[in-house]
């Protein structure tokens, strides 16, 4: 079978195409035949090493495909089942072995794409607004980037849940995509300061909720846009990390609150994952959440795939085709 590799940490020349055996799954593991991969940032980090996995390191945690071979004692999956997973390594494959406790089932009436491109950002976007911060009608919340993957599903999450919604945008286009997906004002904020902005918009009193996957660039600001006792949801460094911050800030901003959550944290528990894979499956199968698919690549071209990424020109999900 056909798989991505690395066998050295490094940039997108880390990467190589491999020819593998097909793996057997063991006992808790099943094998998957893989149709549908999503690219994110997380990969990149990977591949750099900012996390480290034992070398050679087959590439991605997020797919869709068939069951073709269950472990001894795998017991809520058979062969034929349609599955999707997105935090176990080795996705970028033709075949995966995957935990089964890393495993959801997807409906009939969602595609391999869809939960490919929907898993990871949609249940990001689910945990944020659900749990991090649980929206209600009436709280008004600032989203940055908001028509980044995360962004474009988190504001159709937000206006379904009642909040009015402030995005953030670095172009025209990106406003318009913004706009789409419900938010209700749309920031420029390559050529504004959203800060005063957002002060604008809200008569002075400051959003409820910031959410912030920028880092660098906006987090000091964000803090600002806070009205007292808001909270800024830090869940990504897009611009680059936060430097170290003093916590008295949180006391003169009016007793903020702040958070840096991980998906992982929110999706610990088999009932977690269920319940936010499913809750995202429902909302793509209702039509209320609209995925929007950027690019699929041929798998062999997972270097250029993960330089799209990077590049700050994609809207919504990169994919790799097997
Ligand atoms: P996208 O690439 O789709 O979105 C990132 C957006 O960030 C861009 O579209 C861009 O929008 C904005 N941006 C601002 N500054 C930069 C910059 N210097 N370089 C590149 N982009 C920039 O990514 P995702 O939606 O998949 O992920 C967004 C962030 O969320 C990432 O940082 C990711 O690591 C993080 N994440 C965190 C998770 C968690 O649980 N904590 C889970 C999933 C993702 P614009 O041009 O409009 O500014």
């Amino acid at each position: 079978m056909k798989a991505i590799q690395i066998t050295k940490t490094g940039g997108p020349e880390a990467i190589h195409a491999v020819e593998l055996d097909r793996p057997a799954p063991a006992a808790g593991q099943v094998l998957v035949e893989v149709k549908s991969i999503g690219v994110n940032f997380i990969d990149i980090y990977y591949r750099e090493g900012v996390y480290a996995a034992p070398l050679p390191l087959t590439l991605g945690q997020e797919a869709a495909g068939i069951v073709v071979a269950v472990g001894g004692n795998v017991e809520r999956f058979r062969v034929g089942d349609r599955v999707a997973w997105c935090t176990s390594l080795g996705a970028y494959a033709e075949f995966a072995v995957v935990p089964e406790t890393a495993l959801v089932a997807v409906p009939a009436k969602v595609t391999f794409e869809q939960a490919a491109a929907g898993l990871l950002q949609g249940m990001t976007a689910q945990y944020l607004c659900t749990a991090t911060y649980p929206l209600k009608a009436g709280d008004t919340a600032l989203v940055h980037a908001g028509a980044g993957g995360v962004g474009l599903l988190l504001t159709q999450m937000a206006v379904e849940a009642g909040a009015h919604v402030i995005s953030t945008v670095s172009t025209p286009e990106k406003a318009k995509l913004a706009r789409e997906a419900g938010a209700h004002d749309v920031i420029l904020y390559s050529q504004e300061d959203f800060e005063p902005a957002v002060k604008k918009i809200t008569g002075g009193r400051g959003v409820d909720v910031v959410y912030d996957s920028v880092g660098r660039d906006t987090f000091e600001r964000s803090l600002k846009c806070l009205r007292h006792r808001g909270m800024v949801v830090l869940f990504g460094a897009s611009s680059g990390s936060v430097p170290p911050f003093d916590l008295i800030q949180l006391s003169l901003g009016g007793s903020l609150f702040l958070t840096r959550p991980s998906l992982a944290h929110y999706v610990e528990s088999s009932e977690e994952l269920e319940a936010r894979s499913a809750d995202v499956f429902h909302r793509i199968e209702r039509g209320t959440l609209k995925l929007r698919i950027d690019h699929s690549f041929p798998l062999a071209e997972a270097a250029k795939a993960q330089e799209a990424l990077k590049s700050r020109a994609t809207t919504g999900k990169l994919l790799l085709v097997p």
